[in-house]
């Protein structure tokens, strides 16, 4: 490499076309991705992330253009009874290691500094067990700490957390105070966390795009931006940084329609997720009960977005929402037999919720056991078209790696095996064209 480098500096035409052609072959040859193969190291400009399938609720790893880190919830849903009945997918890999285990071991494999990385961010959406972590008879007592280990605590006992957003810090009163065994047990963790490894709480601003930035280059990618569009059922106007409620004073809101919402844009890239929010009102509620059309109408359209509550079938992908954010790609955070509905999929599906091509992915599919729930809840016709459907589901299952090239134009998806570790790349999907792309 010093040879040819010197080459280059030497300033032989010949040279420096041949250390270009050299470079270029070298570059693509390193960071294409290969089914069978390893997934090719995140480079620098790059934009990954990462869906993390666990099988047990929520977990999203992003590395930003710079190497800055984020992981987005640390679900562990923990409903033991589900998972006895075969309702709720089997974990992956296996059972072996809780699941914010396996998340901390993802994200250590994936981290741009490696085994020793530490996570800039983490966001947690809501406090739910399936994006926190739950509490189930077989969580252990922490180490250190008067708390029980499960979720982001079980990640946070082998890499180390630099900043936790979330909803609630630091009075967790809104809609009103929990004294719930889940609530006190993080806290408990986060007090301990605090003290002791220096981490820092803040409350997940909604408005604000100066909350999550890049922290190593921020001016070498000046076009990469984190908005926070929700949470508490506040929502970005799209001026400047203010929100109004969607809540009417004194309503009391679901968990998830608290949720935190985010839009992320790189370049011509942008990237949606949401996630718990409702896109139906609840029976003999206000309209307010559904978040999905307000924060849609702020967040616009975008390339690729987490589906809203797993795709719930009752309550999500509403047409107004689907209308406005057109995704390209829908990746969906399956666990249960219900995700997603028959109705969610038929909306997702139809040209008239919105016009042109989308590819579907799923992070779980068929386990034994799931498909006599389906027929319980759907009934035999719908879980036959649904079987159909998702079996034609671009991907189905596994962890699902959304890589944007540098820039922001161009970005594929990536599907990683979810049984071994490391796994290698299942499939590869693109490249697509970002919906904002000027490039020729
Ligand atoms: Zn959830």
């Amino acid at each position: 490499m010093t040879a040819t480098l010197s080459a280059f500096r030497a300033g032989s035409s010949i040279a420096r076309l041949l250390v270009l052609a050299m470079l270029t072959v070298h570059r693509s040859a390193s960071s294409a991705p290969v089914p069978g193969k390893p997934l090719p190291s995140w480079e620098r400009g790059m934009l990954d992330i990462h869906q993390i399938n666990t099988g047990t609720g929520n977990a999203a790893f992003f590395v930003l253009p710079d190497g800055t880190t984020l992981l987005l919830d640390a679900g562990a849903g923990y409903r033991e009874d589900k998972v006895k009945s075969r309702y709720d997918a089997p974990q992956r890999p296996n059972a072996s290691r809780r699941p914010g285990q396996w998340i901390g071991r993802y994200v250590q494999r994936m981290h741009p500094d490696g085994d020793a990385g530490a996570l800039d961010y983490v966001v947690l959406t809501h406090f739910h067990g399936d994006h926190i972590g739950g509490l189930g008879p077989s969580s252990p007592q922490a180490p250190a700490g008067a708390y029980r280990l499960t979720g982001i605590a079980d990640l946070a006992e082998t890499v180390r957390i630099r900043k936790l957003l979330d909803r609630g810090w630091p009075r967790y009163d809104f809609p009103a105070r929990s004294g719930g065994e889940l609530m006190l047990n993080y806290r408990a963790f986060l007090q301990w966390q605090i003290e002791n490894r220096a981490l820092q709480v803040e409350a997940f601003a909604p408005g604000r795009s100066d909350q999550l930035v890049l922290l190593r280059a921020p001016q070498e990618f000046p076009d990469f931006e984190i908005r926070n569009l929700a949470a508490n059922g506040r929502v970005w106007t799209g001026s400047g940084t203010t929100t109004r409620s969607r809540f009417p004073a004194g309503a009391v809101p679901s968990e998830n329609n608290c949720s935190t919402a985010l839009r992320l844009s790189y370049g011509a890239f942008s990237y949606f997720s949401g996630g718990d929010l409702s896109g139906t009102p609840e029976t003999n509620r206000g309209a307010w009960t559904e978040m999905e059309s307000a924060v849609a109408w702020v967040c616009g359209p975008v390339d690729v977005a987490l589906l809203n509550h797993h795709g719930s079938p009752t309550d999500v992908a509403n047409a107004f929402f689907l209308s406005v954010l057109q995704p390209r790609i829908h990746v969906i955070s399956v666990y249960a037999a219900s995700q997603p509905g028959p109705d969610v999929l038929r909306r997702m599906l139809s040209e008239r919720s919105y016009p042109g091509p989308r590819d579907i992915f799923a992070t779980n599919w068929q386990w034994p056991g799931r498909r006599e729930h389906m027929v319980k809840l759907f009934g035999e016709t719908d879980t036959a078209w649904l079987v159909d459907r998702i079996n034609h589901f671009t991907a189905n299952q596994g962890h699902v790696l959304v890589r944007v090239e540098p820039g922001g134009n161009q970005y594929r998806i990536i599907i990683i095996d979810d049984q071994h570790e490391p796994g290698d790349v299942v499939s590869v999907h693109g490249p697509f064209t970002a919906r904002n792309s000027t490039a020729p």
